[in-house]
């Protein structure tokens, strides 16, 4: 581990409490997508793993990797104590295998390390801030991947920032255009209340609509229920 990493400060998290253009997208795509009641999704720290394979690489080849890596080690430990070259055979679906394998070996060999056992339930007592400070030490793992293991398996009042939810906020004009991806999770999580809930249906309908009618080469403005509050629909129809 870094020291930089391991140096860095939790930076104390920020939520709106009264109406904001932000809940007022919350409440369109809730119309169009629903809100569910939350559900946590998966164990701690297969949601950890299997998010660090996630990245640039598609659901279906995510779930591909992480099956044969299961079935290669069929333990935390043995991947863990497994040369990278061979994790990064296990998990050739996922894109940029060769990057992530010594990645997942080394968060497993450090969690090992630190808490005697390849288990995270212990960030389920932590504090937002704490959790994410916690998780962004461990390498390769960034704002989103730790706000999606918090959120998605402790319920924890905090925002994941996917390549949807960013493309799609800056498009409606809820961060500028210079914030990136990592900026945004504390920028967006400000305009929304401290509330898991609302913050988790805001990520999913955030993310299905940008999978859906906010898509990345030609939006489909016609079609969205968001045109009216929308920057990028607004401008373009003024042209
Ligand atoms: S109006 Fe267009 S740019 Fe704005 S959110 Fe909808 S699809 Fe995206």
């Amino acid at each position: 581990m870094t020291n930089a990493k391991a140096s860095r400060a939790a930076p104390p998290l920020t939520h709106a409490a009264g109406d904001t253009r932000a809940m007022l997208i919350y409440r369109l795509l809730g119309e169009a997508y629903g809100i569910r009641p939350w559900v946590p999704r998966r164990e701690p720290l297969h949601e950890l793993i299997s998010t660090m394979l996630s990245h640039r690489t598609t659901g279906a080849n995510e779930a591909k990797a992480f099956t044969q890596l299961w079935s290669k080690f069929g333990s935390w430990e043995a991947i863990a104590a497994a040369d990278p070259a061979d994790i990064a055979i296990a998990i050739a679906p996922a894109n940029f295998a060769e990057a992530k394998a010594p990645r997942i070996k080394a968060v497993l060999q450090q969690i090992i390390a630190e808490r005697g056992a390849p288990t995270i339930d212990f960030l389920g007592g932590l504090s937002p801030e704490a959790g994410l400070a916690w998780l962004e030490r461990l390498p390769g793992v960034g704002p989103k991947t730790a706000s999606l293991v918090l959120l998605f398996c402790f319920h924890q009042p905090v925002l994941p920032v996917d390549t949807h939810v960013h493309r799609v906020s800056g498009r409606i004009g809820l961060i500028g255009p210079k914030v990136n991806a990592e900026q945004a999770h504390t920028l967006l999580a400000a305009q929304l209340p401290l509330d898991a809930d609302v913050l988790w249906n805001f990520h999913l309908n955030m993310l299905r609509h940008g999978q859906r009618i906010c898509v990345w080469e030609r939006p489909r403005c016609e079609d969205c229920t968001l045109r009216e509050h929308c920057d990028y629909a607004q401008a373009r129809q003024r042209q």
